[in-house]
């Protein structure tokens, strides 16, 4: 796991199939995502890296239900007790356990590989279901209220996804899994619909940040996102 200084105040974890985030908040930490089953100690060891303590973390944001995003949530909140903000749909799919968007293309394909192949319960298709209650935010919305993270629907890799502004000095846009970097910049796969991905990858390059960070590779300057998106 490598620890990257993306600002003075925000870094990236590179988990091993993953990145999550921490945003050094006057408010408190915050982290963005949390990583597959099995993240929480390398987590907690990058949060240690960047200077902090786990017991620092003050708030939680979920882009998606991914498995590979919010695995290890139950793991996390079963350490630090901190309050968790997801989208409507991502809050009742995480309280289920289910990572995968019910009737979904690809779910639906996979539930019938299923059937046809016999009952193998595809692990990244569930994820542990959480027992606390889930802060749901809508567009606009701020984590933390005051000068916190914008939130931006931000639909077509999941019809659940959002996205993250935060702006300050060096301003940051959290795409997710918008766009993905990692042999080349490009739209990550649609699961929902990649024309919406390619409204969403539109919407998202008219804000003004100066930094672009991805769940999967590395970040990027505005200029090149902007291209990007089209
Ligand atoms: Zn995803």
């Amino acid at each position: 796991m490598e620890v990257i200084e993306v600002t003075k105040y925000v870094f990236q974890l590179t988990l091993p199939i993953v990145n999550v985030f921490l945003v050094d908040h006057p408010a408190g930490l915050i982290l963005i995502d949390t990583g597959p089953k099995g993240s929480k100690d390398l987590i907690f060891e990058g949060i240690r890296q960047t200077g902090k303590q786990p017991e620092d973390l003050k708030y939680i944001i979920l882009t998606h239900a991914h498995h590979d995003h919010s695995g290890s949530l139950a793991a996390i909140l079963g350490s630090v007790n901190v309050p968790v903000y997801a989208s409507a749909l991502c809050a009742e799919m995480i309280k289920k356990g289910i990572a995968f968007e019910p009737g979904s293309k690809v779910l639906s394909f996979l539930l019938k590989l299923i059937t046809l192949f016999g009952l193998i319960r595809l692990q990244f298709l569930y994820i542990e279901p959480i027992k606390s209650s889930v802060r749901t935010v809508q567009e606009g919305d701020q984590v933390p209220a005051v000068n916190g993270l914008q939130i931006i629907n931000a639909p077509g890799h999941t019809s659940e996804q959002i996205a993250l502004f935060y702006p300050v000095k060096e301003a940051l846009l959290f795409a997710a899994d918008s766009a993905e970097n990692l042999k080349s910049l490009k739209p990550a796969y649609a699961y929902q619909s990649a024309k919406i991905n390619l409204q969403t990858l539109k919407k998202l390059a008219a804000f003004p940040f100066d930094i672009a960070v991805f769940g999967h590779g590395n970040r990027v300057s505005k200029e090149n996102f902007k291209k990007m998106s089209g």
